[in-house]
């Protein structure tokens, strides 16, 4: 680990403090030309002792903007001191954790999921354009049947068509045979550039794709592709539970990433993160984003500098033993469910190194899964499979609750 440490309380503060510091003062500094200011002191307390102990509000209330990406170009110098705290996010993720080189990447905390992998679809879309002349209907999408719905909300809104691998039923893999039909077919239809969407577990199964199996078929089709991760749920815990994982930098088919840190690691709401390799982004540079100091790569215009912020103590109050220990917890819950699932003869998928546990319907009746709130593959028509997420607040006592309940009704 080149940049992931885990600092005390007291580190964590000074450091957030000196951060603050370099950042414009709207209470102190004289500055006139910016559409923003601190939130709005007769509503929102400013300066409130309790502040001082509460980092992540301090700077909620200072309100910086982190418009546009910090690790290519310039950057607004009025909030350089918070910058610095999301360029030290991004290095700890992209290095540290999805082996990139330093310097080789460029990335930024997107808005979400949504937005960073809308943001890798542009980039790639762009990218054919830009450098092979490719018209829309020559670029497709290609993403199992069990990827997330951000993925046909991105080829909707950039007129770019998608299309869908079939999974086995039992395992969630794709089947290799239909992906290679798909390319070939795609092919004959006139499709030459490919952005295949690999998942770092999915959203209902945790079911985790091979990118090998892409990339080999995207080859022997003598295709151009681009590959993308969408590690939104699986980002901070995969490349932790499996080690030899090839879904990082270090695959040279791999060229960029989407982690969520408002899902596992429990930041709020609004923080995605958007990682590419160099040389990427500036497909979808805005030449008319003239009043923004720097150049402007992303998705979102402006956004918080606490969101930024928030990543970064998660990251630094744990460091990186500290949050293997706390995957390495709820893996252990997942076991501990799965064996007593498997006691039951209850049918279920669990990809391995995951938290997540899909049960097939048919063992659950309607009444136990709205009680545990167990959320099912689909609201409308005909439901095949219940989930179970082990997040942080799912203790074993709460999955015992549940079992004990399926255990009376599977016996009786
Ligand atoms: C949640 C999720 C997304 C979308 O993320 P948001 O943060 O809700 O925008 C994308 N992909 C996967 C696999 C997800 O689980």
């Amino acid at each position: 680990m080149k940049y992931w440490k885990k600092y005390t309380q007291e580190k964590l503060r000074t450091s957030i403090d000196n951060a603050l510091k370099k950042n414009v003062n709207f209470t102190e500094d004289p500055s006139l030309g910016y559409p923003a200011s601190k939130l709005d002191e007769m509503v929102f307390y400013h300066d409130a002792p309790f502040l001082k102990e509460a980092p992540l509000l301090r700077t909620f209330v200072a309100n910086p903007n982190h418009i546009g990406c910090h690790t290519i170009g310039e950057s607004e110098s009025a909030f350089k001191g918070t910058h610095e705290i999301e360029r030290e996010v991004l290095n700890v993720l992209a290095v540290d954790v999805f082996k990139a080189e330093t310097g080789k990447f460029d990335g930024y905390i997107a808005t979400g999921g949504t937005e960073a992998n809308i943001q890798a679809l542009w980039v790639y879309r762009n990218l054919f354009i830009n450098k092979y002349k490719a018209k829309l209907d020559e670029i497709v999408i290609i993403s199992s049947e069990d990827t997330h719905y951000s993925i046909p909300k991105g080829s909707n809104l950039l007129s770019i068509d998608s299309l869908s691998i079939p999974v086995d039923f039992e395992n969630r893999q794709i089947i290799e045979q239909e992906l290679d039909d798909i390319i070939k077919k795609a092919k004959e239809n006139g499709k030459k550039y490919f952005i295949a969407i690999c998942n770092m577990a999915t959203t209902m199964f945790g079911s985790v794709d091979n990118p090998d199996v892409y990339s080999d078929a995207l080859i022997k089709n003598n295709v151009e592709f681009k590959m993308h991760i969408d590690g939104a749920f699986g980002g901070f815990i995969y490349p932790f539970s499996k080690e030899d994982s090839n879904l990082n930098f270090a695959n040279p088919h791999i060229s960029s990433i989407t982690i969520d840190a408002h899902k596992m690691l429990q930041a709020p709401y609004g923080t995605g993160v958007f990682l590419s390799r160099k040389n990427l982004i500036e497909n979808v540079l805005t030449q008319e984003a003239q009043y923004v100091n720097g150049m402007d790569v992303t998705l979102c215009g402006s956004r918080s500098g606490a969101n930024a912020l928030a990543v970064w103590m998660i990251l630094f109050s744990y460091g990186p033993y500290g949050w293997f220990e706390k995957i390495s917890v709820l893996l252990m819950r997942t076991d501990w469910l799965c064996k007593k699932l498997d006691k039951l003869n209850v049918e279920y998928y669990r990809q391995d190194n995951m938290n997540i546990v899909t049960i097939k319907s048919e063992y659950i009746p309607k009444e136990l899964a709205e009680k545990y709130d167990l959320v099912p593959q689909t609201h409308t028509g005909d439901n095949k499979w219940y989930k179970i997420i082990i997040m942080s607040h799912v203790e074993v006592s709460d999955l015992e609750a549940f079992f004990d309940e399926l255990e009376k009704i599977r016996l009786n």
